[in-house]
């Protein structure tokens, strides 16, 4: 393959027929989720090794390799994906992700990529207001205002989360950015909280002990009533909390932190309210489910990721703040080279987040959008997080199994109780399920009980796939059990 115009159309038109195909395999459930092979087995049929010697792709060689490839791949389309939260992604944003990797405009410098730039910051003005926290007259207003609120796109909800708190160091420690982090700092935080917010604390030279637990209910919700006692604990040991953090929704259950209570405990202390609203932030789209996230409008800063509930290939995630100056001082550095002082066309995005090249990210979810407009992501969450509620009627109600808690999002948890209550018996499940790979799900634990766990992201998975995945487990049970 020269790197040429006509190669390119001839690879890209033979790669296309057969993610086509891929899609639509995939969406009819003919095939496996998951074949897992070892990755010394895989690296020979891959041929990676001649590939890399030699090179010589071509409009015939490509065929093969293809194949390879996509038979070797998690099929995210499969309605038996029913995974991790990862978008099965729209095909729209392929299509995005085609583009930027052909035209590679990495637009954090608007000079390097105007027409994306101009998409992402539309795009982060659209998020602020579905939460109330744009002042502009419209989303292509991108004035400087007074109190408008304001985001970047970033790498991840993990880079999201580390970026939000460094503005939230910024507003207590200001020094801290030249000084380092003063070692009195601490944040509230419920044992459920990501684990991209321990990264976070390690990274900034707190140090995990900083993380205070407020304490949880049986579900790992945070009790919004143990905010005060662990406030003031932390005070008499002489501690100030840079910030208080809550999860919209958890990772493990899908349950929600009652936002409004901890915003106004944060409100009235005067403290740094953050969100972590990776996976359930999309509820703000719905007019039906966004009542599971009321009081998000207090906190200081959010994350939200669109490659989980907006459909978009990985990764596209925000962080958004109320006050855009708060943005302004995560990170205090000037470098001569990258950040011109001067007049600009543009807005330069790269003072705001952790990477310096930063891929056309608002173009994943631009494409999600243009394809389906806004309504069209309000049905998909509607759907999904209606589906997962029938889904539980279905589980729970089946005589040899359980479900700890009604669900809230797309997120259900469950465990199979004809055998006992045993949690090696539900890993052993939930490994020889993935094994066979007619389903793809994944197991949590709390309450140090191990339960197996669905997150409902395929519009296209219905009650007779779940059924089918009852059967699958009691089969997979039997078999177990039969052994033992
Ligand atoms: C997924 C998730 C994250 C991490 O986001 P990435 O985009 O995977 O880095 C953080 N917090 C919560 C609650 C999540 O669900």
């Amino acid at each position: 393959m020269k790197n040429n115009s006509h190669d390119f159309k001839a690879i890209a038109d033979i790669v296309s027929d057969k993610l086509a195909r891929y899609v639509d395999e995939s969406q009819n459930g003919t095939l496996k989720t998951l074949v897992q092979k070892p990755a010394s087995v895989l690296a020979k049929e891959l041929q990676l090794e001649k590939w890399i010697k030699q090179g010589g792709l071509s409009a015939e060689s490509v065929q093969g390799f293809m194949d390879t490839y996509l038979k070797n791949t998690q099929h995210l389309h499969h309605p038996h994906y029913i995974g991790h939260q990862v978008a099965v992604p729209h095909v729209a944003t392929g299509i995005a992700d085609f583009i930027h990797g052909t035209i590679n405009n990495p637009m954090a410098i608007y000079e390097m990529g105007p027409a994306a730039a101009t998409i992402e910051k539309f795009l982060v003005n659209w998020m602020l207001e579905k939460i109330g926290w744009f002042k502009g007259l419209d989303l292509g207003d991108f004035s400087k205002i007074d109190s408008n609120g304001g985001g970047v796109l970033t790498h991840g909800g993990s880079l999201a989360n580390l970026t939000a708190l460094c503005a939230a160091r910024a507003k207590i420690a200001p020094e801290a950015w030249t000084k380092g982090t003063p070692t009195d700092l601490v944040i509230l935080a419920s044992e459920e909280a990501h684990y991209s917010i321990a990264r976070t604390i390690s990274i900034i030279g707190l140090g995990t002990d900083a993380i205070i637990p407020v304490a949880v209910d049986d579900l790992k919700v945070m009790k919004p009533e143990a905010l005060l006692p662990a406030y003031q604990k932390v005070k008499t040991q002489g501690k100030r909390v840079m910030a208080v953090v809550a999860n919209a929704c958890t990772t493990a259950t899908g349950l929600h932190d009652p936002l409004e209570k901890i915003g106004a405990f944060c409100e009235a202390h005067n403290l740094w309210f953050h969100v972590d609203g990776a996976h359930g932030a999309s509820a703000l789209l719905s007019a039906k489910e966004k009542h599971l996230l009321k009081g998000i409008e207090k906190a200081d800063s959010i994350i939200w990721d669109a490659h989980k509930m907006m459909r978009t290939s990985s990764l596209c995630a925000a962080v958004l703040f109320k006050d855009s100056r708060m943005m302004e001082a995560a990170f205090q550095q000037k470098g001569s080279y990258l950040f011109h002082e001067k007049e600009e066309v543009g807005f330069d995005l790269l003072p705001y987040a952790v990477e310096c090249t930063k891929a056309a990210l608002g173009t994943k979810l631009f494409w999600v959008l243009a394809a389906e407009g806004e309504k069209g992501l309000e049905n998909y969450i509607d759907h999904t997080y209606n589906n997962t509620r029938s889904f539980y009627d279905l589980i729970n109600g089946h005589p040899d199994f359980e479900c700890p808690y009604f669900p809230e999002s797309n997120i259900l948890c469950f465990r199979y109780t004809k055998y006992g209550l045993n949690n090696d018996f539900q890993l052993a499940l939930r490994n020889q399920i993935v094994d066979r790979g007619n389903f793809y799900i994944t197991s949590t634990a709390f309450n140090n009980v191990r339960y197996l766990r669905i997150t409902v992201m395929n519009e296209l998975t219905q009650k007779e796939h779940i059924e089918a995945l009852i059967d699958e487990i009691t089969q997979v049970a039997q078999g177990i059990h039969e052994n033992a």
